[in-house]
């Protein structure tokens, strides 16, 4: 894949564009390298898509068509599920059997066939007559050339969750990977082609921030779709406003865990456990903030902490591994500097907070619970994207709630108990685009994601996400 982005239905060598080396996590090898694509490799792609977009060999094709060739598309990814979901856990570090082959890689071939069928059932066209001689349609046009850019931690389902609805819609894309885990959405492009998608439609260039920021800037890219951290979705907006692109901004979370009174300390543990380390931890939606009633907080942190101190660490491809390494040494240096300033001031770390025992190939850390941190301190606040959970204590719902809301994220959260009422009233109040109740983590293709406040707005998944890659026309006619 040396210096070659997909452009118009073909390989194509980059303009100028340098070497990125690929590291593989797990063991800090080098396994590959792709080009960092140049603003001249973005203008090719933005004008291949464009083309594609204004003659309509998929703009304007019948949904049936989009949707046939994307069930295709599904299928030729889960016949080979195996070999995406090798290269994805080489490139990530994710365990291959636990999380690429048993979970991403079913996941992203339901989420295409998801949309295939949500390509054929648009909604919102209708006609009505409210001014006396005329007759007014509402038309679902797709929005044009979209410019999507993805974050490193699912590198493959984040591809799905972009293409799929925009396609579904009738957009052409360009669509850039993050810069250090392009090796399955690259992947992606001839399969695309396999599947029927005419050239041009989708394009996908390796690059890093430049690349993005040159996709942004494009005059001919009517949206971008990011997903990302906060601050890279402000500086996207910002430059989006020169060309008054829509922006669609899925950003980071800081997912409180809030457990009643009657919540059951052993499953809640089991719960927070997988919810706080599957991906280790670099997962938007991951628990991050425990926060149990007073009179229960010693059960539940007892039992949280014998359960992280039994997850299965290890390389991807061990048998049983249950929580991989960090994707980079860069990251691992962040989240350890998270846990030891909270340390520094004053906070106990009560499990983990380093490289577990004989671990120091790869770019691995163990899962780490820490208490007595104050609310307003970064590691309740920030998001840090690692298997590390805060547990704390609350008088009662008010207070729940209000410690629940206090960030800056509105990504996700969960409420443990078995009062119903409780249960919705909290929900009801929690400021996060998504609540669950006596879960935490699971998404369906068919339900919306995306967040409050600063974790973004706009939907991946269901069939909010096909609308947000469409636009009303009003055609209004006089009889
Ligand atoms: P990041 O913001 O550093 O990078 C994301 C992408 O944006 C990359 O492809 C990067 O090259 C690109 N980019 C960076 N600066 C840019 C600019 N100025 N213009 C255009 N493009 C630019 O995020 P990351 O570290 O790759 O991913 C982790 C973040 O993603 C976390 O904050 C996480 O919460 C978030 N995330 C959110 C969701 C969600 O659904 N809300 C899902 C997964 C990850």
């Amino acid at each position: 894949m040396e210096h070659r982005i997909w452009i118009d239905g073909e390989w194509t060598e980059s303009k100028g564009g340098k070497t990125t080396p690929i590291e593989d996590p797990a063991t800090g090898e080098i396994i590959g390298n792709t080009v960092d694509a140049t603003r001249e490799d973005v203008d090719r792609a933005v004008n291949a898509a464009h083309t594609a977009f204004c003659d309509g060999r998929w703009s304007k094709q019948l949904p049936s068509v989009r949707s046939k060739a994307l069930w295709k598309l599904a299928d030729l990814l889960e016949a080979r599920s195996a070999e995406f979901a090798r290269a994805e856990s080489m490139n990530t570090g994710k365990p291959y059997n636990y999380v690429s082959l048993g979970g991403d890689l079913p996941f992203a071939v339901d989420n295409l066939r998801f949309f295939s069928a949500a390509a054929r059932d648009m909604h919102g066209s209708h006609a009505g007559e409210y001014s006396s001689g005329y007759t007014s349609m509402f038309m679902k046009e797709p929005v044009g050339v979209v410019g999507q850019i993805a974050p490193w931690n699912y590198p493959l389902l984040m591809a799905i969750w972009k293409l799929g609805p925009a396609l579904a819609a009738g957009c052409t894309v360009v669509l850039k990977p993050a810069p250090g885990t392009p090796l399955t959405t690259l992947m992606l492009a001839e399969l695309t082609a396999e599947a029927g998608i005419p050239a041009g439609v989708v394009n996908i260039i390796s690059g890093g921030n430049d690349a993005g920021q040159a996709i942004v800037e494009h005059p001919l890219v009517r949206m971008v779709s990011l997903t990302g951290s906060s601050g890279t979705g402000k500086k996207i907006m910002k430059t989006a406003a020169d060309t008054l692109k829509r922006v669609h901004l899925e950003l980071g979370g800081k997912a409180p865990f809030i457990v009643l009174d009657d919540a059951d300390p052993a499953l809640v543990a089991t719960k927070a456990t997988i919810a706080a380390t599957i991906n280790t931890g670099q997962d938007c939606t991951a628990a991050t903030r425990v926060y149990v009633k007073e009179s229960k907080l010693n059960a539940v942190r007892d039992a949280l902490v014998a359960a992280m101190e039994a997850v299965k660490i290890g390389a991807p491809f061990d048998e049983g591994i249950e929580m991989g390494p960090l994707i980079s040494g860069v990251h691992k240096e962040r989240v350890q500097g998270f846990v030891d300033r909270a340390k520094a001031g004053g906070a106990k770390i009560l499990t983990g907070g380093g490289t577990p025992k004989g671990m120091t190939e790869g770019h691995y850390f163990e899962p780490t619970v820490i208490s007595g941190a104050d609310q307003s301190s970064e590691v309740v606040q920030q998001e840090i994207f690692g298997p590390v959970l805060t547990i704390s204590s609350y008088k009662d719902d008010a207070d729940a709630l209000r410690l629940g809301n206090d960030v800056l994220y509105g990504l996700a959260a969960s409420v443990w108990t078995n009062d119903v009422g409780r249960a919705m009233r909290l929900a009801g109040q929690l400021e996060f685009g998504t609540v669950w109740v006596n879960d935490h983590l699971p998404l369906t293709s068919e339900t919306p994601h995306g967040g409050f406040k600063q974790s973004g707005f706009g939907k991946d998944l269901s069939a909010e996400a096909v609308s947000d890659y469409q636009i009303t026309k009003h055609v209004m006619v006089k009889q």
